[in-house]
């Protein structure tokens, strides 16, 4: 069983999506014939039900079944609204149980959700800093070796010695994952958007005189407009 228990820890550490938000913090691994599987239970008020995910499978991190179960046990509603939280933990702390206790989105909604920043009581998992390290180098537009500053680590490392902190390396290659993903994630918003889309060019010098082209699509999202940068190309130099 103790075995079974690290394994757990360690599938745990890829759980990333909202939908686990919705059933119980700690699942149990069972085995049946050989086959191991994680059980998840429902958060649900009257909800017993259970849901098994064979880690043999192909899509054993798929959570296609749990969002099924999700929406039909909370409905679409709550679980737009725990989308908005920033991890796991927050979706369940301020949408998810508030609502199972009062039976009612306004307090689960009194939450201001994105905007105001929170942070989260616990540390964070190895993937959850990859992932905020992803993004705040994205986002704030800083240098991959930043995360060897002795400044950084000094604030990451204090009083936790062990904290994950990647490598300038590392953190390079997720960059291009999330790239990759993010790539074919827009591609197929584009492919499957029912608004017409506006492409456009802008073409500009830089104050080091390197040409560049940006290519924009805009279009309709939801009742709202969302404008994505689809590519930035240097123009090679003619002599
Ligand atoms: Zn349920």
């Amino acid at each position: 069983m103790s075995t079974l228990n690290h394994l757990i820890d360690e599938i745990k550490e890829r759980w990333t999506s909202i939908m686990y938000a919705f059933f119980d913090p700690n699942p149990t691994l069972e085995e049946e014939n050989g086959r191991k599987y994680v059980e998840f239970k429902c958060l649900g008020k009257n909800c017993r039900q259970t849901k098994r995910r064979y880690l043999d499978t192909a899509d054993s991190m798929s959570t296609g079944g749990l969002r099924k179960h999700v929406i039909s046990c909370w409905g679409k509603e709550v679980l737009k609204r725990a989308s908005t939280a920033d991890d796991i933990e927050q979706a369940r702390d301020k949408v998810i149980i508030p609502y199972r206790e009062s039976g009612t989105l306004t307090t689960a909604f009194a939450w201001k959700g994105k905007g105001k920043p929170t942070y989260s009581t616990r540390q964070l998992t190895k993937i959850q800093t990859k992932t905020e390290i992803v993004r705040w180098i994205c986002e704030d537009k800083r240098p991959m070796k930043m995360v060897k500053d002795r400044g950084f680590l000094c604030l990451m490392k204090s009083g936790r010695p062990d904290y994950y902190v990647p490598s300038p390396s590392t953190v390079s290659q997720d960059v291009k994952q999330v790239f990759i993903k993010t790539r074919s994630h827009i591609a197929r918003m584009l492919q499957e958007s029912e608004s017409r889309i506006s492409l456009q060019m802008d073409a500009w010098t830089s104050p080091n005189h390197k040409a560049y082209v940006g290519f924009v699509a805009s279009f309709e999202d939801q009742g709202k407009k969302r404008v994505i940068v689809l590519d930035i190309v240097a123009v090679p130099k003619v002599c």
